[in-house]
């Protein structure tokens, strides 16, 4: 096991329902050098069914391919923690899951082997609840619901996600809570929501027929609950709203046929619109910075609920990519979601980058993510060991990380990659600290 810097890896309930829990984590100790492992407390359909190369994990022995549901807790929830809240969470039905509680089964053995464990908590994605609850949906300027997240000002969303961060910090023994899909979900097109453009030279080029100018105005969230909040924190909300209307109204009524020749010659390409439109219209700035003022308020609220309970626990929280869209292609940038990694700096205990394959792109995304959070708080960058990373490409990844300065390593994952891949981190990993 890698003793002087933080080594983790997610840890999901079918593998260890597989594997058994001594003999995963047994297995990622030794294959890895794993000291840390992350184990959700929900998860998606669409992230076993559209991603990870149809599901298939060599390691497992019994369950190969596993799907996942939408938005159903693994732990056990403690009903006391959601009166205040008439979202209310809701077990895994999964009869593979039956009397299964994977933070129960982990705590103890992650503790024996002298390591930590980390909860992930995936917030405002959620299509099982926003299914269930409309009405928490974040609304764009139309009025069209996103009906696969939750808005994080709608009062029985955070008190929800109060109530899971203040059920696991009471009830269990974890070391910290990693907030992922941390913003103010939009669609980002895709009969997965996995993005307009993600088939086009590998996801870092628009779609033929988006203008990105349209795709920022037709971002959420303008539900009554923003409203108020916007005005609470002296934002000029009906001005702002009328704005976008009217500008999302005329990028709607612009003659499409247009809109798609233009596309097609590379128009879009440098997206100089979506920087001018900031820059010269007041209140298109000032609804961004709104919704990242919303993410930051959002991270205070959790973050204090957390340490009331429990002040040796971290909150961590992953982001996508300030510069582009995430590696699974669901989002375009994170500021469109409220997420920015100078301002949420201030408020995590560290935060974790998830950006694309190539080690050009986690070069050039990583370099910007440690610019913004600044020193403010650790930061690490996810190595993907899994196809198609080779041994050569994953000692690639860590080695550069290494010599950015990041503070972690998060091998992602064990489940897929073959052990050739997670051999050659667990050997690059032990060089970097026998080199310290
Ligand atoms: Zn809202």
């Amino acid at each position: 096991m890698i003793k002087k810097f933080s080594v983790s890896t997610p840890v999901y309930p079918w593998d260890i329902l597989d594997d058994g829990v001594d003999a995963y984590l047994d297995g990622v100790i030794e294959h890895i050098g794993a000291n840390s492992v992350y184990t959700p407390v929900c998860y998606y359909m669409e992230e076993s069914s559209a991603f990870w190369w149809g599901g298939v994990m060599p390691h497992n022995k019994k369950i190969h391919r596993y799907y996942s549901e939408d938005g159903r807790c693994y732990f056990e929830p403690d009903a006391k923690f959601y009166s205040n809240t008439k979202i209310k969470p809701e077990r895994t039905v999964d009869p593979l899951l039956a009397n299964f509680d994977n933070l129960r089964t982990l705590e103890g053995p992650v503790h024996d082997r002298g390591m930590q464990l980390s909860a992930w908590v995936p917030l405002f994605k959620n299509p099982h609840l926003a299914r269930r609850h409309a009405d928490c949906t974040p609304v764009d300027i139309f009025g069209g619901r996103a009906k696969h997240g939750l808005c994080p000002n709608n009062p029985d969303v955070i008190g929800y996600y109060k109530g899971i961060v203040s059920d696991i910090a009471s009830n269990y023994k974890v070391d910290a809570i990693g907030l992922d899909k941390f913003g103010i979900e939009y669609w980002a097109g895709g009969p997965e929501g996995h993005g307009w453009y993600n088939n086009v030279n590998g996801g870092h080029c628009w779609g033929a027929d988006i203008d990105p100018v349209f795709l920022m105005l037709n971002t959420p969230c303008f539900c009554e609950h923003c409203g108020r909040k916007a005005a609470e924190m002296g934002y000029d909300w009906e001005k702002i709203k009328a704005r976008v209307s009217k500008l999302a109204w005329s990028s709607v009524n612009r003659d499409s046929s247009v809109v798609f020749r233009l596309s097609q010659k590379g128009y879009f390409q440098g997206e100089s619109g979506v920087a001018r439109l900031i820059l010269e219209e007041e209140d298109i700035y000032q609804w961004l910075r709104f919704k990242i003022d919303t993410m930051v308020n959002t991270a205070k609220e959790l973050k204090a609920t957390i340490k009331s309970i429990s002040p040796d626990i971290k909150m961590t929280i992953a982001l996508d990519p300030p510069d582009r869209p995430n590696f699974q292609r669901f989002r375009h940038y994170g500021w469109l979601y409220g997420s920015s990694y100078r301002a949420l700096s201030s408020v995590a205990d560290s935060i974790g980058v998830a950006s694309g394959w190539s080690t050009d792109e986690k070069y050039y995304s990583g370099k910007l993510a440690i610019d913004a959070v600044d020193g403010r708080c650790p930061c690490n960058e996810d190595v993907h060991a899994i196809p198609p990373a080779d041994p050569e490409h994953i000692r690639e990844q860590i080695r550069l990380y290494h010599s950015m300065g990041m503070n972690g390593y998060v091998i992602f994952g064990y489940t897929w990659a073959p052990l050739e891949n997670l051999h050659a981190a667990r050997e690059e990993l032990r060089a970097i600290e026998q080199s310290m």
